[in-house]
């Protein structure tokens, strides 16, 4: 008997429940609103999850590594990729230039690997006006002044490099009403399970699980109308 089946639906049972083509996080927040921490935390916990490494002309911070926190370059290297098209979105922030590699995400997205974009507030709005399907996550801070407290507790700032940050929150924070999500990062424990259980919860999404649903399905004999 033909089940009219693809080859799609011929693969394992567990194999469909993971969606074909990888779901794309955005995330973002003011600085130092937690973005960096949550995701660091969740990653090696969540399988198939895969995190985009950003261009920047910002300067390495110590500790930081070129190729695993960004690709660090010059402005100029930075002008010629965007002139080549190498950036699913890019924008200025607090001062610097930062760029998404388009081809990454799509060899990851293909692939059927979820990507996290750890992203401002322009640059999420920027892959809004992209069409791609994604799924946006707003990071909010318990206050300003426990945003403060931390940012300035993680000393990677000069003072000026700080004010300005802190002094762009605000407008940052109001772009929460444009997200998918807004998570509290309070205590970071429970804001990480949050940012967790929203992956998994897109990922068991109705429209995201059709395959694994009509193969299930087809294991069901026909529902007799004299039982
Ligand atoms: P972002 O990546 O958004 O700029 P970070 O992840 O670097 O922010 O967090 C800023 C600072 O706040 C870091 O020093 C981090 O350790 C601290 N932090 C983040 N989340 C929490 C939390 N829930 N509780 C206490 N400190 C936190
Ligand atoms: P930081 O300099 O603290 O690493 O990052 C500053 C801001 O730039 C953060 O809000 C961060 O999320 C954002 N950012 C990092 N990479 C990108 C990117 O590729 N595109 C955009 N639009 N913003 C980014």
């Amino acid at each position: 008997m033909s089940s009219g089946l693809t080859s799609e639906t011929k693969k394992p049972i567990s194999e469909l429940a993971r969606q074909e083509r990888g779901i794309l996080f955005v995330i973002s927040s003011p600085s130092g609103g937690g973005k960096g921490t949550l995701i660091r935390r969740i990653l090696p916990l969540v399988p198939r999850l895969g995190y985009s490494v950003s261009w920047t002309t910002r300067q390495p911070r110590p500790g930081e590594q070129d190729g695993i926190h960004y690709r660090f370059v010059t402005l100029e290297a930075f002008e010629d990729a965007r002139g080549r098209g190498e950036f699913l979105e890019w924008a200025v922030v607090h001062g610097n230039f930062y760029g998404t590699s388009f081809s990454t995400v799509k060899a990851e997205l293909a692939a059927g690997r979820d990507v996290i974009l750890e992203i401002d507030v322009q640059g999420a709005a920027s892959v809004r006006g992209t069409g791609l399907d994604s799924v946006s996550v707003f990071i909010i801070p318990p206050s300003f002044e426990v945003l403060r407290g931390r940012l300035g507790g993680r000393s990677t700032e000069s003072a000026e490099a700080l004010a300005l940050r802190l002094n762009n929150s605000r407008a940052e924070v109001e772009q929460y009403r444009e997200f998918d999500y807004v998570l509290l990062n309070d205590d970071l424990e429970r804001a990480a399970a949050q940012l967790a259980a929203i992956v998994y919860a897109e990922r068991a999404r109705r429209e995201r699980q059709e395959l694994l649903a009509q193969r299930v399905l087809a294991t069901f004999p026909p529902t007799s109308p004299t039982l």
